[in-house]
């Protein structure tokens, strides 16, 4: 029995962790979105694989949902000091992944070898794979000029207005190893797409040709969990960059847009008059997770209605 999660950052970790407290953890493998890499003062940062590792770990910064508990800022503030860049903030513990992961990428390992024992030293059971090892960026279209992700994510904070999405490199990357494997794999019960934003989150996932193609054809349930709760984004700009693309912000529009690729969907119970939009079948649940206990919770609502689906795949 083996479970795929496709996700992005704090949104997407907040169901891994979940789906990590209630599987086995050879049972598990998340795949996870590596659009919003770039290179930092020098430093190959992944912020998704980071935010992942830390909520999976529990080192994570339960107030930020990113970084690490109990940081410290000496580097920051020496940096601001000398007149450095301080718009993205790395913490010192934080940064000593930075440079541990940007040393063995100097080396010649990849991002895939690197993540893993990044995870294993910190202890982490679950297979965490980023979605590619070939760089894969993610480029916003705004009404002030295209922007580089973390300028149009961080810097400027989301405040541009989006007119279009692109994920440069995409065409050409290739799954990094072990992705299709573990969606090919005959144990394979589900694959669950995390409430993560679809379009800076998932979508960067879904351009990946070869993963794509394995998760149209992959002989398990594909389940998306609703990253809106009540017709809104929980945090970040999901609703917005939906209104900004012309599209209804509700959660049928999500399910609309991994269309093809979907056979049901978790809709969130403050949004259950969206259902009959949704042209697969619907979970209704509480999606919103709080605690630990909601974690779980939507982590098992998740794998049952899978359960329930399962079989139905393939049929003609
Ligand atoms: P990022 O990569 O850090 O921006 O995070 P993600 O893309 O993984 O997550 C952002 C999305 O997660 C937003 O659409 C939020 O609405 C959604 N989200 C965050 N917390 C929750 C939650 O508790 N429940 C649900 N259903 N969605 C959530």
């Amino acid at each position: 029995m083996s479970i795929v999660a496709l996700t992005g950052g704090v949104g997407g970790a907040k169901l891994a962790l979940g789906l990590q407290r209630v599987l086995a953890p050879d049972a598990l493998v998340l795949v996870v979105n590596t659009g919003d890499d770039f290179v930092h003062l020098g430093l190959h940062v992944s912020p998704d694989i980071d935010t992942v590792v830390y909520t999976l770990t529990g080192l994570v910064n339960v107030e930020t949902g990113w970084g690490r508990a109990d940081e410290t800022w000496t580097f920051m503030q020496a940096l601001a000091g000398l007149g450095g860049e301080t718009w993205f903030r790395l913490g010192d513990g934080d940064l000593a992944m930075h440079v541990e992961r940007t040393r063995r990428l100097a080396a010649g390992e990849s991002l895939s070898a690197v993540t893993a024992h990044l995870a294993r030293r910190l202890g982490l059971g679950v297979k965490i794979l980023p979605m590619s090892d070939d760089p894969v960026r993610t480029r916003i279209v705004t009404a002030d000029g295209e922007l580089d992700f973390q300028n149009y994510f961080v810097e400027r904070r989301c405040v541009p207005v989006v007119t279009a999405l692109g994920y440069a490199g995409a065409d050409t990357a290739r799954p990094a190893p072990g992705v299709l494997e573990a969606l090919r794999a005959p144990g394979l019960e589900a694959v669950v797409i995390c409430p993560s934003n679809p379009w800076l989150s998932i979508d960067p996932i879904l351009a990946v040709p070869a993963l794509r193609v394995a998760l149209h054809d992959c002989a398990a349930p594909v389940i998306a969990v609703s990253p809106l709760v009540g017709g809104q984004a929980v945090k970040g700009p999901t609703a917005k960059i939906m209104a900004e693309l012309g599209m209804p912000v509700y959660a049928a529009a999500v399910a609309r847009h991994y269309e093809g690729l979907l056979d049901g969907f978790v809709l969130d119970e403050r949004d259950a008059g969206d259902a009959a939009q949704i042209g697969v079948p619907v979970c209704i649940a509480d999606t919103l997770m709080r605690d630990l206990a909601d974690r779980e919770r939507l982590a098992r609502t998740t794998l049952e209605f899978a359960g329930t689906l399962a079989g139905g795949r393939g049929a003609p």
